[in-house]
Formats: C-alpha cells, structure tokens, sequence
C-alpha cells in the first residue's frame, strides 16, 4: 500500500457484527500494531471479543459513521473497514453514503466485505 497506514477505523452493522469479531480476532496480531478505533457498538464489541484497545465514537446511527467521516476528512484515518448488510435498510443510510463518499474523496481505503479485508490487511503484513 502506499500511504502509510497508521489508523484503522472498524464499522460493522448489526447482521456484520459476528463476521467482523470473528476477523479482528484472526488478525488480532497483525491490527495490534495499529491505533483502532470505530464506532461504538462495534468497537466496544471487537475489543471485549480480541483484548484490543479500540478507541470508541457514538453508535453509527447515532452520528458515529459521521465523526469517522470527519476523521477522514482531517486525514486521521488511514484505512477503514466498513461491514455493511447488503440485505437490509439502515435507519441512517445517509450517514452510510456520505462516509463513502469522503473516502473515496481523500482516497482512504475502505473495505466493505471481508474478501476486501482480508486482501488489505495481507497488504499491510508485509
Ligand atoms: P455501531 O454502528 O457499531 O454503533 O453498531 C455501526 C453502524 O450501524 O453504522
């Protein structure tokens, strides 16, 4: 990867949040040598079920999804890991959108699946 990736930002909805533990306690070494941060079901979530320190924002349909949006746009996150439930509508859709968008405005990587993850965090293993 290019940029430097110092900050990962962990997000997952509600029908993710098991696929999401289950990968940051797979990759628990390897994102142990990163700041974590996420919003804040998920990140209390992944740091009760991996030990990890994982710096908390609100709940996503709380406003969380837009202070990491904000982060981004301060250039404090360096890659974002997005796990959305394509099979369900988000009371906070918007919130959703917008943080897409002003990742791929300051081209921050962004994963939304696990498949994209796990080929980021190989990215970063090296
Ligand atoms: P949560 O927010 O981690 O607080 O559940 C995630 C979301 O739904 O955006």
């Amino acid at each position: 990867m290019e940029k430097e990736v110092k900050v990962i930002a962990l997000i997952a909805h509600d029908n993710k949040k098991q696929e999401m533990m289950s990968w940051a306690a797979k990759n628990k070494e390897v994102l142990s040598k990163y700041k974590l941060c996420g919003t804040g079901t998920t990140s209390r979530r992944v740091a009760e079920a991996t030990g990890l320190n994982v710096e908390g924002y609100l709940s996503g349909p709380l406003g969380g999804d837009q202070q990491i949006g904000a982060k981004v746009a301060e250039g404090k996150i360096d890659f974002i890991i997005f796990l959305c439930d394509p099979l369900q509508a988000q009371p906070h859709d918007p919130d959703v959108k917008a943080l897409l968008r002003i990742a791929n405005v300051y081209d921050v990587p962004i994963a939304t699946n696990i498949a994209t993850a796990d080929l980021v965090i190989r990215s970063l293993k090296k």
